[in-house]
Order: C-alpha cells, then structure tokens, then sequence
C-alpha cells in the first residue's frame, strides 16, 4: 500500500517511539511533583522538549505551551481573546480548517463579527482586502501558513507586517507547515500566536504546541480554554502528557535537521509523481492546484468523471489518499469552493499527499493501476 494522506498524519519516527518509551512505566512521575526523582526527570524531560521546539521555532523557550494539537491551540486563542460582551471581530478566511471555520462560525453565534479575506484563485489571500477590513474593532487575524487541501502557501512575512503595523494580533496556524518551510520567528514580529500537532511531522497524534509572542514586550491576554490547574505557564490545566510531549519534542528536533534536504527531495517526488499520472492519466485528469507558491507535497487531483470517494474506495488496497481535510471529510471541500471550483469538480477530486520517505519504485506501482 502507497501511504499518500500525510497531511492527514504521518507515521511515529523510530528515533520519536524510543525517546518517548521510557516516559511511560520507568519516568512516569507527574511532573509537577517535584520531590522525588521520577517527577523531577518527568519536569526535565518537558524543559527539554520546550527547547527543542524553540530551536525549531527561534523563539523563546516560555512562549511554547504544550496542549493536544491545533485544535486546542486554535480553539484556546480564538476562544480566549474575545471578550463576548465587547462588540469586536475576527479576520480570517473561509479556507481555513474547520479548527478556525467552525470555531469561528461558533463565536459568530456569540456576538462576535467574523469578517473573511478575499482568496484569489490560486488560495493566496488578497492582501488588499485583509488591509481594508483590519480596524480597532479587530481582536484577531486568524491564517494557515500553508493549507492542507492545496498547499497554498500564504505571504505571512507581509500579513505579519500588516498585523503589527495596525497593533493587531496575528494567529497562525503552521500545521501543515512546520517541518515543510522553514520558520523562524524573530523574522515575524506580528506573529503573536502558532499552533500545530506533533502527528503531522512523525510524533504522537494528541500532542502539540501553541506559541504566544509578546507584542511590545508584554503576552497578549488570553482566557484559558481549560482551567484548573497551573501548568504549561497557567495556559493549559491538567497533567501533561509527558511521553507525548518527549516524542513532540523529538521530532521537532529531527525535522531541524532535516528541513534543507527535505524541501529538495520533496520538490523531486512531486515532480516525479505528477509526471507518473500525466503519463497515465493524460487529459482525464486535472492538477487542481498547479499554482505558484504551493507547497510541492500536496497535489489535489481532478480525476475527470470519476467520483473521488468511489475512487478512493476502489483503489484502497494500493493507495491511501483523502478527498480533502480528515477534520471534514463528509461534506464536499468548502476551499476547492471558495477557489472557484464547481460541486461536480469538487466531487471528482482527490488530494495526496506525499512524504520524503516515498520512493519512485512506490510510484512506479501506480502505472499498473
Ligand atoms: N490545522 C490544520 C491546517 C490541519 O491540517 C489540521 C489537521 N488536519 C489541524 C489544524 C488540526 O490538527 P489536530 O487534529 O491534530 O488537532
């Protein structure tokens, strides 16, 4: 089986499974402890993950908050920086993940304004449109660096610019980004918040990080989505998940590493792949997202006629692949929409996904399909 839905999640790294094992029956004190050497390890072992992520990141080690994945770091800052008595709003975009749409839609009901970007054809945002809707009523800018459906990779060096011209915050959501672009956030002054999973870059599912920056040399305030507790800097109750956040940590330290090679051998495969089913495929198939400015591992396919969940149903034994987001895979793609594509189209289209693991003889399968 060719595994091509790593978007969705990656496999657990070997180099991630031992670093965590020893987390789980021999280092397993509750890290918030502290007198006994099974929790203070417990508490070092964290420390370290926090720094193997700020590494990655360059940002500091205390702006790193572990939690279980993108959801929780969307949900905590959207959810916490609105102040539903206030009359305020949202920007952000209606290709987002359902991890910002939905949460977004959900605060809509609260009394909170959403207003959406802009998107041009090729899933870039209209930089002209997020300028004229930021105001002083904006509480938040709320963007994917790179989305998970087209692989679109916004300009966020000029919307950061733009948030912390107009001293407003800026969330990012790099979880289809982090270990595909390289990241590194003293370049970004107006990014106050980024979220991502440890599943999508060869850690544990259930385990991630949110970033918050200072703005002017203070936090901005959040509300806590979870209280009751004091961990993770009063941002994130309840006993952390230590092995899980060893095995985030892990991986953020190997993708370090890996990041220059990786984006080469990436670029090699897509190419290769695309070449594999033109070949086969000819004119009954349509790349929807050839575009400028897209990450290479992403390729969303038009297979012409065909519907994609019989497709997929069809070619299960050989290929895994998605029609789209896993977080929102029952209704028909609301990005393919928003660029412009038709319900027929959109019901004949597949995304794969690609890793740096996969091998031209893996492709080469393909043709016998
Ligand atoms: N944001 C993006 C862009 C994603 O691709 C995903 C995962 N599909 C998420 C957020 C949510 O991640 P998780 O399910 O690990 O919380």
């Amino acid at each position: 089986m060719i595994y091509l839905d790593n978007s969705a999640t990656t496999p657990v790294r070997k180099e991630v499974l031992e670093a965590m094992k020893p987390y789980y029956a021999e280092i397993f004190g509750n890290p918030d402890a502290r007198f006994y050497d099974q929790a203070t390890k417990a508490k070092e072992a964290i420390e370290s993950a926090r720094k193997q992520v700020s590494r990655l990141l360059k940002c500091e080690e205390k702006d790193v908050i572990f939690n279980s994945g993108a959801t929780e770091g969307n949900n905590t800052v959207l959810k916490g920086i609105v102040n539903i008595n206030d009359k305020c709003k949202i920007i952000t975009t209606r290709i987002e993940h359902s991890s910002i749409y939905e949460t977004c839609n959900y605060l809509n009901t609260q009394n909170i304004d959403i207003d959406y970007i802009e998107i041009k054809r090729n899933g870039e945002i209209n930089i002209e449109s997020l300028k004229n809707l930021i105001n002083e009523k904006t509480k938040l800018v709320a963007i994917s660096w790179i989305n998970s459906e087209i692989g679109t990779i916004q300009d966020i060096k000029a919307i950061s610019d733009i948030c912390y011209r107009n001293n407003t915050p800026l969330l990012v959501d790099a979880t289809q980004a982090v270990g595909k672009v390289e990241i590194d956030l003293t370049k970004y002054k107006g990014i106050s918040f980024l979220t991502f999973s440890a599943h999508k870059i060869g850690g544990p599912k259930g385990t991630g990080v949110l970033v918050r920056r200072k703005m002017n040399g203070k936090y901005i305030s959040i509300t806590p989505l979870i209280h009751g507790g004091e961990q993770e800097y009063e941002l994130r109750a309840g006993t952390p998940n230590v092995p899980g956040i060893v095995g985030c940590g892990k991986a953020c330290e190997i993708i370090q590493k890996e990041l220059k090679e990786n984006i080469i051998i990436i670029k090699e495969i897509s190419d290769y792949f695309k070449r594999v089913i033109i070949d086969k495929f000819g004119e009954n198939i349509i790349i929807n997202n050839d575009f400028d400015n897209v990450y290479p591992g992403i390729i969303n396919v038009r297979f012409v006629g065909i519907n994609n969940e019989l497709l997929l149903h069809n070619i299960s034994k050989l290929i895994a692949a998605s029609t789209g987001s896993a977080c929102s895979n029952l209704k028909p793609s609301r990005v393919l929409k928003e660029i412009g594509m038709s319900s027929k189209e959109i019901s004949e289209s597949i995304r794969f996904s690609l890793s740096t693991n996969l091998t031209k003889n893996q492709i080469d399968e393909i043709k016998d399909l």
